[in-house]
């Protein structure tokens, strides 16, 4: 197995791109509800978000362990990979199930940064997390879909040049099994927003940029299908373990942000004419929550090494994004115990890193979900939904 060090390349270029971005940043953006264009633009042009596309296409053609790392030390550096982690998750569907064309057409302009793939529309309103009920129709006419549904939380699409859409193409009343009949597509915003797509704002507890989409009579060319008619559903969750062991490595590195704040707060504070992180009851939780993200960071680098060797490893991404965002919300809780009533102050930038990571016990999977997965497929207990 590859151990953390193996990375060290990616590490100190992803640190020193960072540090170009200090805690000022993003506090700024945070409490203006803005985006980070520059650290994206940033990310973009040093190559860093083309991590997965194959070098033939003009990217960098890293394996996941390496993406995983490049995300990792983003949210380490007290940054949010929530702006730009879209391109890395989408990227999966269309490399491995878009037409040697669309590859040949969309890839190179995203590698070089012309175009940007942030965005994919799988969530509805009414049918949430059981996603094959989702209600979104998109229906051929000669040489075009007309797609009409709506769908809910859809995450940087106002900065997003392409969006990746799962609607149904058959009925669910006409499948034999309700995970057929759903297709994927590739949706240019340009020639969509106010066009058969509005966007509708969602304002939230995170600066996550999301959106409601409202879909009437939205025509897409037949040749953005990705893929096999029918089959979406099985692409999206071919990318899902990908997604899973990503999402993990955000959580390791905001845990390791938040111990090593704390660490340095406990050091320095002086209570009672001594650092308070010379009580137990004080650095015993920092050690706790140093050991869990230690841990989590682990069955990632399983994980990945797993997915890279094209191994099944639907169990580790599960339990990797499971440990990893359980050990980032202990780490959230014992960071903000530790600086007492200063981590509730905006400019130690702690209760900001605690919104954020929190997204992640029920984004882009909830807890629940991961745990009923683990319990039918990894334990064999009965299946409960
Ligand atoms: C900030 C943000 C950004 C997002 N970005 C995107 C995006 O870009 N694209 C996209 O497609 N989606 C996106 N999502 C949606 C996200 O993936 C869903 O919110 C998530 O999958 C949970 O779905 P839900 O909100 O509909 O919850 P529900 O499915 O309504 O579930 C609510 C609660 O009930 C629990 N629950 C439901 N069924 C069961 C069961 N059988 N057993 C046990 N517990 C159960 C769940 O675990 C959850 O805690 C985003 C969400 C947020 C908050």
């Amino acid at each position: 197995m590859r151990r953390a060090t193996d990375y060290e390349e990616i590490r100190s270029g992803v640190r020193a791109l960072c540090a170009q971005f200090p805690d000022e940043y993003f506090r700024k953006v945070d409490a203006e509800r803005g985006y980070p264009s520059e650290f994206v633009a940033a990310l973009t042009s040093a190559g860093w978000l083309a991590a997965l596309i194959p070098e033939e296409y003009g990217g960098s053609g890293l394996n996941l362990a390496a993406a995983s790392v490049i995300m990792e030390e983003i949210n380490r550096s007290g940054g949010n990979s929530g702006a730009c982690h879209g391109q890395m998750y989408v990227m999966n569907v269309l490399v491995r199930h878009g037409s040697e064309a669309q590859k040949r057409e969309y890839l190179p302009r995203i590698a070089r940064g012309e175009l940007r793939m942030q965005s994919m529309a799988v969530t509805e309103p009414t049918t949430g997390t059981d996603t094959t009920k989702l209600k979104t129709m998109a229906v051929r006419h000669g040489d075009r879909y007309l797609v009409n549904g709506q769908k809910v939380w859809i995450s940087r699409v106002r900065y997003s040049d392409l969006l990746v859409l799962l609607a149904r193409t058959t009925p669910l009343a006409q499948v034999q099994r309700k995970s057929e009949g759903m297709s994927v597509f590739l949706v240019n915003l340009h020639d969509s927003v106010g066009k058969g797509l509005t966007l509708r704002s969602i304002p939230n507890m995170v600066n996550h940029e999301t959106n409601e989409l409202f879909f009437d009579n939205l025509e897409i060319p037949a040749e953005n299908l990705i893929g096999e008619e029918g089959k979406g559903f099985k692409y999206i969750l071919d990318g899902l373990n990908a997604e899973r062991a990503l999402i993990a490595a955000e959580c390791i590195g905001d845990g390791y942000w938040f111990v090593e704040r704390a660490t340095k707060y406990a050091n320095e504070r002086v209570v009672f004419d001594r650092p308070i992180g010379r009580n137990q009851g004080v650095q015993f939780p920092i050690a706790e929550a140093h050991i869990e993200v230690e841990a989590a960071s682990l069955m990632r680098f399983k994980a990945c090494e797993l997915y890279d060797a094209h191994q099944p490893c639907g169990a580790e991404a599960n339990m990797a994004k499971y440990l990893a965002a359980k050990a980032s919300w202990e780490a959230a809780n014992v960071c903000l115990q530790t600086h007492g009533g200063f981590g509730f102050a905006s400019e130690y930038d702690v209760e900001r890193k605690f919104r954020e990571t929190r997204l992640y016990q029920v984004a882009p999977i909830s807890t629940n979900l991961i745990l009923s997965y683990v319990a039918e497929h990894v334990l064999g207990l009965p299946r409960s939904f």
